[in-house]
């Protein structure tokens, strides 16, 4: 790279950080950590109606949730009005824009006509034939007014990073609007102002906006401003093959993290999403992506978001943590569940680490873990049905109350003892360990599957342990004293 590179990305506020938008933000982010340049911020808030500071925030929050920081802004596009009217007026001054007074209800209807006759439609440009009386009537009526790029009649042609070379005829394009009657510019005359003054080496976007692209050009090359480079970024589409959007839940980044996913592997899965790191790496560490990273590598066509993928990587991030750090981002699924107040967090952390050890593996996402731990905390817990439908009969109960004693008798309650117990009773009795294993660990956590029997019962207790064997045994005689 010979300049330093300078990206940035342009949200413009919906109150909805797209999974899309995250997408371009990471490989701006990215490509800007790769090459050591900056990340730029720049919020296209002009659409003055629809922005507000909490739509804002969305879209900070977000970035700051998937660890992504920005080197200058976040700059707002509505307080640089006065440096778009600069542009503006050096276009109209030099006859390569000018005023436009027809009603835009009245075009829109021209246009839809015409479509339904099956008829191209484009703006005449009647507004640049007006006679200089004519204008001069239309503005002492006070006419609303917007002005219009005068596109010149050539090819555009660019090299696009990852769709190569891209042409497209100018007379295909319009004279579109660049500012509208209140003084407000449009997207793409706005986009080429700020490109150019924040010096963007680099406009890396997604692919939506391509056809932007032309009519960007083309103003640069009016303004006789140097041109950025450009990469336009696959599309997200979802598993029904559309683009990813909001009815497909899975387009809002931050439902990710109330739904337990930890950034890192958003951020990794994301960073996959178009992008490849030219071998069969997949779970990755942030800096190696940032190491990894080019756009050569971006893919042109469309990305499938997976979620189940998505869920599997996760499942690899909470796996690789410690058991203290994953108790650390369990503290709100815990508290959320009720299971300890914070207070308690804090004095039990021991307990915790050994919960988060033991159950680890068995997590997607945080949150399951109210489903995978809750036995720890509570004890009044849900059986599973098919459990009950197994071990709820009067063999199991009569063999758990024959186990009951030697559980008694245990002195020194760890997993080894446990499990030395456990084995002897089998061997006397001349059964299979894992008989008394299934009802024991049913009884105790409600479940037919889980970490170590003899870990668990280690981590609960003896006496929560014998209390709950004791439960279980008796909710079944009672239930059998009712039916006599
Ligand atoms: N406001 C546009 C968007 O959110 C930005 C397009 C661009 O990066 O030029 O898609």
């Amino acid at each position: 790279m010979t300049k330093d590179v300078r990206v940035r990305i342009a949200p413009s506020p919906t109150g909805f950080f797209h999974v899309g938008s995250a997408r371009t933000a990471l490989y701006n982010w990215l490509f800007a950590r790769h090459h050591g340049g900056k990340f730029i911020l720049r919020v296209e808030d002009t659409d003055v109606v629809r922005s507000s500071e909490e739509m804002i925030s969305v879209i900070l929050d977000g970035l700051k949730w998937l660890g992504i920081d920005w080197d200058e802004g976040p700059f707002f596009q509505s307080k640089r009005v006065q440096i778009y009217e600069k542009y503006v007026k050096s276009l109209l001054d030099a006859g390569k824009a000018y005023y436009c007074y027809c009603d835009s209800e009245d075009l829109e209807r021209e246009k839809q006509a015409a479509y339904k006759r099956k008829e191209d439609w484009q703006y005449d440009r009647r507004c640049l034939r007006l006679s200089p009386g004519e204008r001069a009537e239309k503005e002492k009526q006070g006419r609303p007014k917007v002005v219009r790029f005068l596109v010149p009649d050539e090819q555009v042609s660019y090299y696009d990073i990852v769709h190569h070379e891209i042409k497209r005829e100018a007379r295909d394009i319009e004279d579109l609007v660049i500012m509208r009657s209140n003084g407000i510019p449009t997207y793409n005359l706005a986009c080429v102002v700020d490109d150019y003054e924040m010096s963007i080496t680099h406009v890396i976007r997604a692919v939506d906006h391509i056809t932007n692209t032309p009519k960007q050009i083309l103003l640069y090359n009016a303004l006789g401003l140097a041109l950025p480079e450009f990469a336009h970024l696959p599309l997200i589409l979802g598993d029904d093959k559309s683009k990813l959007s909001k009815r497909h839940g899975a387009a809002s980044l931050m439902s990710y993290g109330e739904r337990g996913y930890i950034p890192g592997a958003v951020l990794n899965y994301l960073a996959l999403l178009g992008w490849s790191p030219g071998d069969d790496r997949e779970v990755m560490t942030t800096d190696d992506i940032i190491k990894s990273f080019s756009l050569d590598r971006v893919n042109p066509s469309n990305a499938i978001f997976d979620e189940q993928k998505l869920e599997w990587m996760n499942g690899q991030y909470i796996y690789a943590l410690s058991d203290d750090e994953l108790c650390e981002h369990l503290r709100p699924v815990i508290l959320e569940s009720g299971f300890l107040n914070a207070d308690e967090i804090a004095e039990k952390s021991e307990y915790l680490t050994k919960i988060c050890g033991l159950v680890k593996k068995r997590l997607k996402t945080l949150v399951d873990f109210t489903e995978a731990a809750g036995y720890f905390f509570i004890d009044d817990f849900e059986f599973e049905k098919e459990g009950l439908n197994k071990h709820y009969n009067s063999e199991t109960i009569t063999l758990l109350n024959h186990f009951l004693p030697c559980l008694e008798k245990i002195e020194r309650y760890t997993a080894q003892e446990i499990e030395d117990g456990v084995r002897d009773f089998a061997n006397n009795n001349k059964i299979k360990a894992r008989q008394v294993i299934h009802p024991l660990r049913f009884s105790i956590t409600g479940k037919q599957g889980g970490p170590g029997l003899f870990e668990i019962m280690e981590t609960i207790g003896k006496e929560k342990c014998l209390m709950r064997v004791r439960r279980f045994i008796d909710g079944f005689k009672g239930q059998e004293e009712k039916k006599k």
